[in-house]
């Protein structure tokens, strides 16, 4: 690499569909490098000798050994690379907040811009696959021991990705028809193209990860079912109960909508191909979202897509102390989207059961010596009253455990995520339950891709150590 490279060549993203355009359609906003752009932007690394980028990625990818590679033109060994730390490359390089994680810690970003990390890690995965490039499986799988893995979001499919890897047989449940959890039903088209992820599906099918989807568990089939015919299991359900605030929802209401329910509805007809939706259109309305996380971004940005007349976002911090990622903010300014900070709703007005205004009150941001951020204290005698015919609740999601849960002895905390062993013990990730292990947002809470995925792994290593050790019994 060309140590002082980063001098002559300046970051530079992909480039990106302008605002006007790219708000006609749903479809992904970022084009891609070609060879030669990646291989400029991947030369500006420093090589500084202490990687913060991978010591601040949580599936510690090896970044400066892929972008060495990659500014020499080495492809298909940076994508072999990649993928021993992170099993989908593609879609984190997409989807991770990168300005909170890799390039925020990049020495670069002192000054001079740091690499683009997400773009060139999407980069490289992309174009292995246009090359028909496939994952290398070094063992057969072993049919005698079998995991059952329940949820086939990024958490269930990372350790169904490990274990086969490792020549274990790993058979996926999903009560969806796609699998992917919320990179297929909540992330929205514009940031991760759904093909994208119907790739994965066929990358892994190949691999010999069988899939049992449209099959709730619970309800479909029995837990205990699975569990007696399985070596381990591991749980990866996710977070889907909507916390709601303390807003006074008039039930019969349609007017104010649930951000998964919505953005579900959004998403289900560009994974079927076909036009039907259930919620009534908000073309002409004016649309408030509450809550400044991720969600919102999605909520608002497919609501402006949708041709509302006005998307407002009202979040009771200011921009820089609200969750959602820097990018993500900036492309939801750019397309039209207006931010009310440091506010909050108190309640929602009605006539009759129609919506018609929310009142909200300002906030203001205090330390708070419990916590590692500001907290809002609301300002008496600053409410405001802001006309509204829709608003979408994006205040975050919490576990909705199924009834077996408890039924198979798998304890959980005062906030309903299940309890495992921590991720430096022996058998990590394991549940009371000793053959259940589980991982990902129902865990942790609410979180992110890159974390589930790691989750994912770790579990599956410790899954796989299981099966080899003498406490197990088939
Ligand atoms: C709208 C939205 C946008 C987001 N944007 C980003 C982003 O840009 N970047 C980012 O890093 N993170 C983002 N996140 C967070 C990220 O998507 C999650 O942290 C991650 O998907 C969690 O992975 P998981 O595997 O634990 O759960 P999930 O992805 O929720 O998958 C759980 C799966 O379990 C299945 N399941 C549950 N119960 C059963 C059952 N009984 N039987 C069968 N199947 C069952 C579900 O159908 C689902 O497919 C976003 C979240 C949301 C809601
Ligand atoms: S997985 Fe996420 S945090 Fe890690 S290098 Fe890729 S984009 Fe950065």
């Amino acid at each position: 690499m060309k140590h002082y490279q980063f001098l002559n060549t300046k970051r530079a993203e992909p480039s990106k569909l302008g605002a006007e355009l790219r708000v006609n359609n749903h479809n992904e906003i970022y084009e891609s490098y070609d060879q030669s752009e990646a291989s400029e932007q991947a030369e500006r690394c420093l090589d500084c000798g202490i990687p913060y980028c991978k010591w601040d990625c949580p599936v510690s990818n090896n970044i400066p050994e892929w972008l060495n590679l990659i500014s020499e033109g080495k492809l298909i060994a940076a994508a072999e690379l990649s993928h021993q730390t992170n099993s989908f490359p593609e879609i984190c390089g997409r989807v991770c907040p990168q300005d909170r994680l890799c390039e925020g810690a990049c020495t670069l970003n002192d000054g001079f811009g740091a690499i683009t990390i997400g773009s060139i890690e999407k980069f490289i995965t992309d174009m292995a696959f246009n090359m028909g490039w496939q994952p290398t499986v070094k063992k057969k799988i072993d049919e005698t021991k079998l995991v059952s893995i329940i949820g086939a979001g990024p958490a269930g499919l990372a350790c169904a990705d490990f274990l086969s890897r490792e020549g274990i047989k790993a058979v996926v449940y999903d009560r969806y028809e796609e699998i992917g959890g919320l990179l297929s039903y909540g992330i929205p088209n514009f940031k991760l193209e759904k093909d994208i992820v119907k790739k994965r599906r066929e990358v892994l099918e190949n691999m010999g990860v069988e899939f049992r989807l449209r099959t709730n568990v619970g309800v479909d089939i029995q837990f205990e079912e699975i569990l007696y015919n399985s070596s381990a299991v591991f749980l990866a359900l996710g977070t889907y109960k909507s916390l709601e605030g303390n807003l006074n929802i008039e039930k019969d209401c349609t007017d104010i909508l649930l951000s998964l329910n919505y953005l579900i509805d959004r998403i289900q007809p560009i994974i079927n191909n076909e036009r039907k939706t259930s919620i009534e259109s908000l073309e002409g309305q004016d649309v408030l979202i509450l809550g400044g996380g991720d969600t919102a971004m999605d909520c608002s940005r497919t609501a402006i897509r949708e041709k509302a007349k006005s998307v407002k976002v009202i979040y009771r911090r200011d921009f820089e102390n609200s969750p959602g990622s820097r990018k993500e903010k900036e492309n939801a300014i750019e397309e039209g989207i207006e931010f009310i900070w440091n506010s909050q709703v108190k309640k929602l007005n009605y006539t009759g059961n129609r919506l018609v205004s929310v009142t909200t009150v300002k906030t203001s941001l205090e330390k708070d010596p419990h916590s590692s951020r500001l907290t809002p204290k609301e300002l008496e005698g600053s409410e405001e009253e802001i006309k509204a015919d829709k608003v979408i609740i994006a205040y975050g999601f919490a576990p909705q455990l199924p009834e077996w849960v408890n039924k198979n002895n798998i304890k959980r905390d005062e906030n309903d995520r299940v309890l495992v062993t921590s991720s430096d013990s022996e058998n990590a990730y394991r549940t009371s339950n000793s053959k259940i292990f589980a991982g990902g947002d129902m865990v942790r809470g609410s979180d992110l891709v890159v974390t589930a995925i790691y989750e994912g792994r770790e579990a599956a290593k410790s899954i796989a150590k299981y099966l080899h050790s003498s406490s197990f019994q088939n």
